[in-house]
Parts: C-alpha cells; sequence; structure tokens
C-alpha cells in the first residue's frame, strides 16, 4: 500500500536552492514545510547508479538516513531514441567543462552526435523526472514523469534552461525554451511526477 505523507517537515534532497523553492511551493498547500539538503550540510552523494530511480533513490536515502526525516529527491534528464536512450542519466555530465556546465556545448554535441548516426526525422525524445520519497526507516515511494517530444536543431528560444532550446513537446509548434515558464511548469515532465506524487501521498 502507498505510504502517505504525514509529517511536518520533509527534507529535500538538493543542494539547487532553485529546485528547492519549486518544490517547496507545490507542497506549502498542504501544510508541509520543507528544507534542504544545504541547510543541513549534507554531503551530495555521488550519483553511482545508471538509472534514474536508483540515482534518485541513493540522494533520498542518503538524506534520510542522516538526518532522521522524510526525504525526498528528484533526478531528471532526456533520452533521444535515436541515440539509445542517451545522455540518459548523464544529461547533467554531457554539459560539464573545467569552469561550470554549458548546455550550448551539450546540445550542440547531441546535434552532432544525431547527424553522425544519421537519425531520421523526426528525432523523439523524452524528458524524464523520477521523485523518490523516502523515510528513515527504509520505506520509499516512487513516481516518474515524462514528456515525449522531437529535438529541433537550430536552438529556438532563450527561455527556461538545460536542453530546453532544442526540445519540442509533442502536440506543439515551439520549443520548452520558446514557451512562457508557467505553461512551460503545467506540462512537463515534472509536472506530470509531481501530480502523481501529490496524488497518492498528499492529497
Ligand atoms: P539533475 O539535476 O542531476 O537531475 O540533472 C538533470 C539535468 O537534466 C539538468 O542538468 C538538465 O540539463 C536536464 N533537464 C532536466 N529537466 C529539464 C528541463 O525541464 N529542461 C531542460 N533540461 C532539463
Amino acid at each position: 500500500m502507498t505510504r502517505r505523507f504525514t509529517d511536518p517537515t520533509l527534507l529535500i534532497a538538493t543542494h539547487n536552492q532553485g529546485k528547492l523553492e519549486e518544490i517547496a511551493a507545490l507542497l506549502q498547500p498542504f501544510g508541509v514545510s520543507c528544507i534542504s539538503a544545504k541547510d543541513k550540510n549534507l554531503p551530495e552523494p555521488d550519483e553511482t547508479e545508471t538509472t534514474f530511480v536508483g540515482n534518485a533513490r541513493i540522494k533520498a536515502h542518503a538524506a534520510a538516513k542522516a538526518t532522521g526525516l522524510p526525504a525526498m529527491s528528484d533526478d531528471s534528464g532526456i533520452t533521444i531514441d535515436a541515440l539509445d536512450g542517451a545522455p540518459g542519466v548523464y544529461t547533467a555530465d554531457w554539459a560539464e567543462t573545467e569552469t561550470g556546465r554549458d548546455f550550448v556545448m551539450a546540445m550542440t554535441k547531441t546535434h552532432n552526435m544525431l547527424e553522425e548516426v544519421n537519425a531520421p526525422e523526426p528525432r523523439l525524445a523524452q524528458f524524464r523526472c523520477t521523485l523518490v520519497l523516502a523515510w528513515p526507516d527504509g520505506h520509499d515511494e516512487v513516481f516518474e514523469g515524462v514528456m515525449p517530444g522531437q529535438l529541433v536543431w537550430p536552438m529556438r528560444g532563450d527561455q527556461g534552461h538545460g536542453y530546453d532550446p532544442i526540445f519540442m513537446p509533442e502536440g506543439y509548434d515551439v520549443t520548452f525554451g520558446e514557451m512562457d515558464r508557467w505553461e512551460k511548469n503545467k506540462i512537463s515532465h515534472r509536472a506530470d511526477a509531481f501530480r502523481k506524487l501529490v496524488n497518492d501521498c498528499f492529497a
């Protein structure tokens, strides 16, 4: 049976302030106050698994175990059909440089790889988000959200972040990079996963 969340406080297993604020706003109507792994000075565990759920589990369980509080993590990325699901869990890694993340470089690399394998159009891809809610006793609940779409080239739009300028969600003729944030946040992979989480554990 799905375990419902009944505590007053939820630890968000992230050091990313943007993620914390987004999640805290979503859960605020349910009377839950959120604190982050950074507030608790927790180390960031290595994401050594090869699946989104594996890495999300590492982050949520490490935080729950270290603090004795229920903890939630988010792991996300893009999977591309013609690249056998790459970059997947390595989505952020493709953008790493010695001086920080460079997503124009990552998107250019993605396009070049698709050209190399002569990938047919439409170049189908999916944004994916996995949420894991873990309790200190080791129990967890997993929620997966997906947004199917296709990749376009060249990049379009300056909204959003990451790979947004080359991703055109199914049923739209604009990229996530051209869509306003409010519109994207209603239909995204993260919204899909959150709907499931709230429905099962909070509502
Ligand atoms: P994480 O923060 O380790 O889960 O890394 C996920 C990576 O996936 C991010 O660095 C982004 O590049 C990419 N990503 C996830 N969601 C989105 C999105 O909504 N738009 C664009 N890129 C995304």
